[in-house]
C-alpha cells in the first residue's frame, strides 16, 4: 500500500538474499544463524495457514511474493501440519545463543510453531474445549468464576446508581449521557490519539516516520481494529454499529495506537525484523500466543499512559467538552466506569459457556447483560465475536492482568519495563 511500504518490503528481500548468499559461498566457520532458516519456513507456514483461514494473517509486511507463494500454493492442511512438526523437530535441534533475546525467540518460535499445528487442526475439525483451546492457542488459560464472584460487584453498582427495574437499565440510562455524538466522535478520537501519543513519545523512542490514520467502518464483530501495514503505518478502523461513549476514545486510542498495537507492531519492525533480520515478526498469526501480549499489552498501556486520577483530571479539563460534554461530571463518570471493569471477566465465562455448548446464543446474551451488564444489543455483537474468535476473548483482561502482574513485578521505570516487553518475543506462560 504505497511506496513506502513497497520500498520496504523491497529492503526485506534484499536482506534475505544476501544472507542467503552468505550461506552459499562462505566458509562453514563464517556465523550464519540456523534459527534465520528456520524463522523464514516459519513464515509461510503461517501465510500457508492464512489461505484456509481469512483471519488468521493479522498483519505481514514481509517479502511480498511469500504471500503469492503460499496463496498459489494452496498448501493441503495435512501438508501444511507435518511441515510444521517437521520444523519443530528442527527448531530443538538447534541450541539457542547465550543472549536472552535468542533464548526468548527459540521458545517463541517453538510455541508459536505448536499453536499453529493446533489451528491447523481445528480447521480440520478438531474439537477443543474453550479452555483446552485457550492453552493450545494463547499458552493461558482463564480462571472460573462463577455468579458469586460477581455478584458483591453488581450490588455495589446497585448502591451507586439506585433506582427501580432491572439494574442494566440504569445502567445504560446512565451511560447513554456519555455518549459522543457522531458527528464530534473523529474530533473527540483525534484529540484522544495527540494525548495518548504525547504521552507515549515522553517515554518511548519511536521511529521517525510512524504514523496511522482511522477509519469508521460497520457491520463488524468488534469494535475497533489496528491493521499494521508495515514501515511504522498502521491503519485503524472504529465501528460506529453502536453508540460509543465517551471512555472508548482514551481506551481505543491507548490500546489500538499509544502505547498499544500500533507502538508494539512498530517496536517489533524496528528491533526484531530491521535491526536483528528476525523475519518472524513480519508476520503476525492472530490465533497464537503472540496475541495475549498484544491484547494484554494494549489494555494495560491504557493504565500506563493514563494513571486513575490523571486521566480524569485530563477527561474533564479536555476531552470532555471536545465530545460536548461537562467535565465537572467526569469524576462521577469514570468511579463507575472503574467498579464496572471488574465485570470483564464475566466475558469468558458467558464465551465458555456458550463455546462449551453449555450455554445458548440467548443464554450467553442474557448472562453479558446480567453479569457483565452489557446492552442486549452489546451483548449479541459479543456473541458473533465468540462465533469468529473463539476464546480469543481471554487475551483481553486475562492478558492485561498478566502483562500488568509482569511489569508491575519487575519494579523500576514502568514505561520502560512496559517498552521493554514490547520489544521481545516474551511467550504468555513466561509472565507469570
Ligand atoms: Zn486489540
Amino acid at each position: 500500500m504505497g511506496p513506502c511500504r513497497r520500498r520496504w518490503a523491497v529492503a526485506v528481500a534484499g536482506t534475505l538474499v544476501a544472507a542467503t548468499a552468505v550461506a552459499a559461498d562462505a566458509p562453514r566457520s563464517a556465523r550464519v544463524d540456523p534459527m534465520n532458516a528456520i524463522a523464514d519456513r516459519y513464515v509461510s507456514l503461517v501465510l500457508a495457514v492464512g489461505v484456509h483461514d481469512p483471519d488468521y494473517v493479522d498483519a505481514y509486511y514481509g517479502p511480498p511474493e511469500k504471500r503469492k507463494e503460499a496463496e498459489a500454493a494452496k498448501r493441503p492442511r495435512p501438508a501444511i501440519r507435518a511441515a510444521a512438526v517437521a520444523l519443530l523437530g528442527e527448531l530443538e535441534a538447534v541450541k539457542p545463543g547465550a543472549e536472552e533475546l535468542e533464548r526468548l525467540r527459540h521458545q517463541y518460535l517453538k510455541r508459536q510453531l505448536q499453536s499453529l499445528v493446533s489451528r491447523v487442526d481445528m480447521l480440520s475439525g478438531t474439537k477443543l474445549t474453550f479452555d483446552a483451546e485457550s492453552q493450545a492457542l494463547y499458552d493461558a488459560v482463564a480462571p472460573h468464576l462463577g455468579e458469586d464472584h460477581f455478584r458483591p460487584i453488581l450490588a455495589e453498582l446497585e448502591q451507586v446508581l439506585p433506582g427501580p427495574g432491572p439494574l442494566i437499565d440504569r445502567y445504560t440510562a446512565f451511560r447513554d449521557e456519555y455518549v459522543i455524538p457522531k458527528e464530534r466522535l473523529d474530533a473527540v478520537f483525534k484529540a484522544a490519539i495527540d494525548e495518548c501519543r504525547r504521552r507515549t513519545l515522553a517515554h518511548v523512542a519511536l521511529p521517525a516516520n510512524e504514523s496511522f490514520t482511522v477509519e469508521y467502518v460497520a457491520g463488524k464483530s468488534w469494535s475497533a481494529y489496528n491493521w499494521y501495514q508495515g514501515n511504522f503505518r498502521s491503519v485503524i478502523q472504529v465501528n460506529t454499529d453502536l453508540p460509543v461513549t465517551i471512555d472508548r476514545a482514551i481506551d481505543l486510542a491507548c490500546h489500538e495506537g499509544y502505547p498499544g498495537h500500533h507502538v508494539y507492531n512498530a517496536l517489533l519492525e524496528k528491533n526484531l525484523v530491521r535491526d536483528r533480520g528476525w523475519i518472524e515478526f513480519s508476520v503476525y498469526a492472530l490465533f497464537s500466543p503472540q496475541s495475549l501480549i498484544a491484547e494484554g499489552s494494549a489494555n494495560y498501556g491504557i493504565d500506563v499512559a493514563f494513571p486513575a486520577s490523571a486521566r480524569v483530571a485530563y477527561e474533564a479539563d479536555a476531552l470532555f467538552p471536545v465530545a460536548g460534554l461537562d467535565g465537572a461530571q467526569a469524576g462521577e463518570y469514570y468511579a463507575i466506569h472503574e467498579l464496572a471493569s471488574k465485570l470483564a471477566y464475566a466475558g469468558n465465562e458467558a464465551a465458555r459457556g456458550y463455546l462449551d455448548g453449555a450455554m445458548s446464543a440467548d443464554a450467553a446474551v442474557e448472562w453479558l447483560v446480567t453479569y457483565a451488564l452489557m446492552s442486549p444489543e452489546r451483548a449479541r455483537q459479543r456473541v458473533r465475536f465468540f462465533d469468529q474468535y473463539r476464546s480469543y476473548v481471554i487475551n483481553y483482561n486475562l492478558g492485561k492482568d498478566l502483562v500488568r502482574d509482569y511489569v508491575e513485578r519487575q519494579g523500576g521505570d514502568r514505561w520502560a519495563v512496559f517498552a521493554d516487553l514490547l520489544s521481545s518475543p516474551r511467550l504468555p506462560s513466561a509472565l507469570v
